[in-house]
């Protein structure tokens, strides 16, 4: 690759012009009859014109659009070379792709150049590796996370916090089945419209699927009363485990995984109540992505072409959507054609350190699963009506974002949800005893902390504390001891100090404080 490049800077100062050339697709199979390739794309060509772009001596088929000549591509970077078969049909012949960007000034290319070094060392892979979160074992399966006690012990900070983040908002918590009868699938429209992505067993001769989505389980949580309009809105929440078949090849990490488990939750309300709700989710988005400092934006995707409803619907459900969005001055893009099949919805894309965007969380309005499994509530006038059901995510999954929090913040995860927040290291045996017991009253303050206490160096185990990015590390020594104090090294403050007992536990009360979602 580093050939290529040499070859494109010197032909680059060439100033070479790239001239188009309009021509009839005979001259062109003509002119190419012994290029075996060119004569398999031509053959994907409608008759008559053909374009090519001749640079020097080479001319070759292009759509175009090109730039009028090498002296425009100054500024490049080749990324990576990777094979592709022709045609993308894989029993055709594999050719060579090579993969690269080209900018504008020299201080695009050096962002970006010190982008992808930085996105290397993010890698939450090898981050997850050396802070020992997750794992994968081929043994046991691709794409099915295993989670090590650093990561399971994050993750579970994340989950109290979020508990705690939807009860205050009237959220209940339930938990439907993992496995349901294909009766059920088929009566909600995943077996026809989803079912490809689905693992399905057989259980005394009926047919299950395996649950790629939790919508169903809440609905039958729903179903399981009578319902009123005083009742509304009602809104369940679940960690939901979902599976789903990704292809082997689309697996990444904990970006793309085969099991994942969603912070789901469904609100079941009236028509009219559609908007306050939808605002009100977009507020917990709001506080949940500033806690984390992401930016983050938002996209409405309309009705794609295999879906149910009737247009009547998707024109109401997607105007919902537009003006909750409008009326708090969010802006949004509008993806078309990108809904889920039973109706429109927001996608969260969050902004990372990298200025890299991911997808995270969705809203969706759903008229068709009320209309399916015949969910009611009584009105006003003591009439049954149809309630709304609407489908939210907002981290997406506990996977893909613990995934893309690692690489924002590389590893130094903020101290509330750090795994392990606290690391005590007493300087000898004789200090251990005061160690245990600040240990002891800092878990009483829900603080996930260790001792250090093996027989090594003082230098030694503050090192490993700080491979393993531990926000503080608290030394205690005779002085400390006696006076009932800690000698703090705090990594994200880049500070070290001395401070009672008592101090110590009014700063990590704060710290824990400052978060709420
Ligand atoms: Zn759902």
């Amino acid at each position: 690759m580093k050939s290529i490049e040499k070859e494109m800077i010197h032909k680059e100062k060439e100033k070479i012009p790239i001239v188009k050339k309009k021509k009839k697709k005979k001259e062109i199979l003509e002119k190419f009859k012994n290029d075996d390739l060119k004569q398999e794309v031509l053959l994907r060509i409608p008759d008559g014109e053909v374009t090519t772009y001749t640079q020097g001596s080479f001319e070759d088929l292009c759509r175009g659009p090109h730039v009028p000549n090498t002296n425009y591509l100054r500024f490049f970077k080749l990324a990576k070379i990777s094979g592709a078969y022709l045609g993308g049909d894989e029993n055709k012949e594999m050719l060579t792709r090579i993969y690269g960007t080209a900018f504008a000034d020299k201080e695009s290319l050096k962002d970006y150049i010190t982008m992808i070094e930085e996105a290397k060392k993010r890698d939450h892979r090898k981050i997850a590796n050396e802070l020992k979160l997750f794992t994968f074992d081929e043994e046991s399966g691709a794409g099915l996370p295993i989670w090590l006690p650093n990561g399971s012990r994050l993750r579970s900070k994340l989950e109290a916090l979020l508990f705690r983040a939807h009860r205050k908002r009237g959220y209940q918590p339930v938990r439907g089945p993992e496995l349901l009868k294909s009766d059920a699938w088929k009566l909600s429209g995943h077996y026809q419209n989803y079912g490809e992505n689905m693992y399905f067993t057989t259980i005394d001769e009926s047919e299950y699927g395996i649950k790629p989505m939790n919508c169903l389980g809440h609905i039958k949580v729903y179903q399981s009363d009578v319902r009123s309009y005083r009742d509304l809105p009602l809104k369940f929440f679940e960690y939901g485990v979902v599976h789903r078949h990704e292809k082997s090849g689309a697996l990444h990490g904990l970006f793309r995984v085969r099991e994942f488990t969603q912070d789901d939750a469904h609100i079941f309300c009236m028509p009219e109540q559609i908007k306050d709700v939808i605002i009100e989710v977009l507020s917990f988005v709001d506080k949940i992505m500033k806690s984390f400092n992401f930016n983050y934006e938002m996209e409405i995707s309309t009705k794609p072409t295999k879906s149910i409803g009737d247009d009547e619907f998707w024109t109401k459900a997607t105007q919902g959507l537009k003006d909750a969005l409008d009326e708090n001055k969010i802006a949004y893009g509008i993806d078309e054609g990108g809904g889920a099949f039973y109706g429109p919805k927001i996608d969260i894309k969050i902004t990372d350190a990298l200025k890299r965007k991911w997808q995270c969380g969705t809203i969706q309005v759903d008229f068709n699963l009320p209309e399916r499994f015949e969910l009611a509530y009584t009105d006003s006038n003591n009439e049954k009506a149809r309630p709304v059901m609407i489908h939210r995510a907002i981290l997406g999954s506990f996977e893909r974002f613990i995934g893309i929090l690692t690489e924002h913040v590389a590893g130094e995860f903020p101290f509330f949800i750090a795994p392990t927040q606290i690391v005590v290291i007493p300087i000898s045996e004789v200090h251990n005893e005061y160690a245990k017991e600040l240990t002891n009253e800092l878990m009483d303050l829900n603080i996930d902390v260790e001792i250090y206490n093996k027989n090594e160096s003082l230098n030694k185990k503050i090192r490993t504390a700080e491979k393993q990015r531990v926000p503080m590390i608290l030394v205690i020594g005779d002085e400390e001891v006696a006076q009932k104090s800690v000698a703090l090294r705090d990594r994200r403050e880049r500070k070290q100090y001395n401070l009672t007992k008592k101090e110590l536990f009014k700063l990590v009360e704060e710290k824990l404080d400052e978060v709420h979602f």
